[in-house]
């Protein structure tokens, strides 16, 4: 009949396009042989980094952060914290209290404008002043004169606790003459242009160091800090005498590798596609941060868009239509990719998500979409696990252990939000680094609270103790 001769025309003409997309989806299918050499790579761009002579020209920082202990229960009062560089600006009160478990926060989330997140230094820090100062109002503390801890997610070279030269931003930041500034110096001008108040800036901190310290506050086996959220990251506490930009060697320091830029120097090629390399391309700092560009928030929906592009020119998504939201950057938010890969979600949602980013699906189209979105953040959460487990490996390592414990505290969106990121980031962790037992801890608010952390202890280390 009409109607079985169109269902085998339909069948077949599925079964050849089925062929080309899986061909796009096999790009990010990584061997176990991918996975360990990313792992081997990375733990040689900790050593690069870590040495003298390699440092300068080392794609992973491997940053001294100048944190060289842990929160010990006796920090307490009142801090004020700020947040820049997740997924929102906050200001923060942290009130804590002698022994552990006892921190209290007020928090205000303000939006930075894109025009201020790329526009000029001093624009970008009055704003910041400008949100302080609503934030002090608010709270009744106008007047107040309380010690500040910073949290500021970017690249910064530190050659003490309050000191953080800003070295490149990442993400979605470009503000202009702040690349080699001192941020707690522009900090500390914004204040004093604005002639208001007085703030006692104690630390700068990246959110990292801060997640690490919050859990850190309860697990004294966590020395690992993970950021898998709007950019990815990772900091852990290194031996001193490994750390050869710093002269001591006693005791430890937390490093903070902003491993985002692994890759930068080309030895990630070998599994960068035609689609990494379009996001790339079309991003703020071209050439940058490739191994964030694979693995972080900010950049998974806009890697699944370029595929999405892709397979519509080819004829198998849409119809053959690109439409004009598909052009448009950022449609796709991590909360967008977590909602189209839950397993909970039928098909016809799906069809509504893509439906709410203006594209029209069929059903079999909202099977592809969601197929394309697993593949990338399956690579991104494999990639990132591998990256966690050259840590591990090499913490073990050097203390020359059969068996490693340790605890990783973990923030942000991807991890908290998609429904496998996490898992499969475990899974990974565990495949390639066999010797170590890793306990992923989620810090509540870690980025905040450990800033204020940081500045107690800081404050703590800076005045004898007064009883
Ligand atoms: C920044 C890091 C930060 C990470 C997570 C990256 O883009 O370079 O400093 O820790 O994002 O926020
Ligand atoms: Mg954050």
């Amino acid at each position: 009949t009409k109607g079985a001769a169109m269902v085998t025309a339909v069948a077949s003409r599925v079964q050849a396009q089925r062929k080309q997309i899986d061909k796009v989806l096999a790009l990010f299918q990584l061997t176990r042989e991918h996975l360990v050499s990313v792992r081997d790579k990375m733990r040689a761009e900790f050593e690069y980094g870590l040495q003298k002579k390699t440092h300068p020209l080392a794609t992973v920082k491997m940053l001294p952060t100048y944190v060289c202990g842990m929160p010990d229960g006796t920090e307490k009062g009142k801090y004020l914290a700020l947040d820049l560089g997740g997924t929102n600006f906050r200001v923060l009160l942290v009130k804590i209290r002698r022994g552990r478990r006892l921190v209290r926060m007020y928090n205000k989330i303000f939006a930075i404008p894109l025009e201020i997140m790329q526009g000029t230094g001093e624009e970008l820090f009055d704003h910041i002043v400008q949100c302080i100062a609503d934030f002090l109002d608010y709270m009744g503390l106008k007047g107040a004169q309380l010690p500040l801890g910073f949290t500021f997610s970017f690249p910064c070279r530190q050659t003490s606790i309050d000191k953080g030269t800003l070295i490149e931003w990442t993400k979605g930041f470009k503000a202009t003459d702040c690349e080699g500034e001192d941020v707690v110096d522009m900090l500390r001008e914004a204040i004093k242009r604005r002639n208001e108040f007085d703030l006692d800036i104690v630390a700068v901190v990246n959110d990292t160091v801060g997640t690490m310290m919050t859990c850190g506050h309860e697990d004294p086996n966590c020395e690992i800090g993970l950021i898998a959220g709007t950019g990815s990251n990772m900091c852990y506490m290194e031996e001193m005498r490994n750390i050869e930009l710093v002269e001591e060697n006693e005791g430890k320091m937390c490093i903070n590798t902003e491993w985002g830029g692994f890759g930068d120097n080309g030895c990630l090629d070998d599994i960068w596609t035609q689609y990494d390399k379009e996001v790339d391309e079309g991003s703020l700092n071209p050439g940058k941060q490739r191994y964030e560009k694979m693995t972080s928030g900010m950049y998974l929906g806009e890697i699944v868009r370029q595929i999405l592009i892709d397979l519509t020119k080819q004829g198998l998504l849409f119809r053959g239509q690109i439409s004009e939201r598909l052009q448009t950057r950022g449609i796709f938010e991590t909360k967008f990719l977590s909602q189209i890969e839950s397993d909970r979600l039928a098909l016809l949602q799906v069809r509504g998500i893509l439906q709410q980013l203006g594209l029209d699906s069929t059903c079999e189209d909202s099977i592809v979409v969601k197929e394309v979105c697993g593949a990338v953040s399956r690579r991104a959460a494999q990639l990132c696990g591998s990256g966690l487990a050259a840590v591990v490996e090499k913490r073990r390592e050097d203390q020359e252990l059969e068996h490693l414990r340790i605890t990783v505290g973990v923030d942000g969106t991807l991890y908290k939000l998609h429904p496998h990121f996490s898992r499969i980031l475990q899974e990974t962790v565990k495949e390639l680094a066999p010797q170590c037992d890793v306990t992923f801890m989620l810090s509540e608010d870690g980025s905040g609270k450990g800033a204020a952390l940081i500045t107690a202890v800081a404050k703590r280390l800076q005045q004898p103790q007064k009883e």
